[in-house]
């Protein structure tokens, strides 16, 4: 019996991979999934200004030290002829990897994937300054907390917003909506939907980090001078 609905629920869950290889659940969810999520965030690009308004929210919001940071938004630019000419925008930060470098070295347990929402954390309580993480994230997105002694980095604000059930605080304070935040585990939300009918790409995913991060690529750039 037990078989047969395991087999029933395999056939009926299909399975989409989308343009930047990620592969999302489509239809009913199977037992293990309904209790778990798989958080991710979409940066567009193309509607990306690059005001930093996301990496000073994040800052306030998680207390960040001046120094230091969990976000930041890279300009490159300008391209094009003047008056034609235009900047690009991408974000820098924790790419929520589910093969996890960072997680692998670490001696002491400190730094760690949440198995029930997918984000990687740091338990700041075990960490002891190694920096093992930090060498190992082939993303350059950890440093060391210079109030806290301890590795630090995104963590789609689990502790201060998602307890909360707030969205992440970069997600909100997007002027432009160019962050999307969802679980990929559910078909209907609006992450699984955007990356199902966008063009989206993840960077370095031939090291087999299965990054989290996805990226809806600007094409002629967003500001224009
Ligand atoms: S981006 Fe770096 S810190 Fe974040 S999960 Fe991946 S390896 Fe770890
Ligand atoms: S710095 Fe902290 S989190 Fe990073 S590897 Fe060392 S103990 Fe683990
Ligand atoms: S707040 Fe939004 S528009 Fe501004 S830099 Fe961040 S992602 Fe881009």
């Amino acid at each position: 019996m037990k078989n047969s609905r395991r087999l029933f629920l395999k056939s009926a869950c299909a399975l989409v991979v989308g343009a930047s290889g990620y592969t999302v659940a489509q239809g009913p969810l199977g037992e293990a999934q309904q209790t778990t999520k798989k958080y991710a965030l979409i940066h567009d690009e193309t509607k990306c200004i690059g005001c930093d308004a996301c990496s000073v929210a994040c800052r306030e919001v998680n207390n960040v030290p001046e120094g230091v940071t969990r976000l930041r938004i890279e300009r490159k630019g300008p391209y094009g002829e003047y008056p034609e000419q235009y900047f690009r925008f991408t974000r820098h930060s924790c790419q929520h990897c589910e093969d996890t470098p960072c997680v692998k070295v670490c001696p002491t347990g400190a730094a760690y994937k949440d198995e029930a929402t997918g984000i990687v954390s740091v338990d700041a309580w075990k960490c002891v300054g190694c920096q093992y993480c930090i060498a190992a994230c082939p993303y350059q997105v950890r440093f060391i907390n210079p109030v806290t002694k301890a590795a630090d980095k995104c963590d789609f604000c689990k502790e201060t917003r998602l307890k909360e059930g707030k969205l992440p605080a970069c997600v909100s304070a997007c002027p432009t909506q160019a962050l999307t935040f969802g679980d990929l585990q559910d078909p209907d939300s609006q992450v699984v939907q955007v990356l199902k009918h966008t063009p989206n790409y993840r960077t370095k995913t031939e090291l087999g980090t299965r990054p989290k991060l996805f990226r809806i690529g600007s094409q002629d750039g967003e500001v224009r001078l």
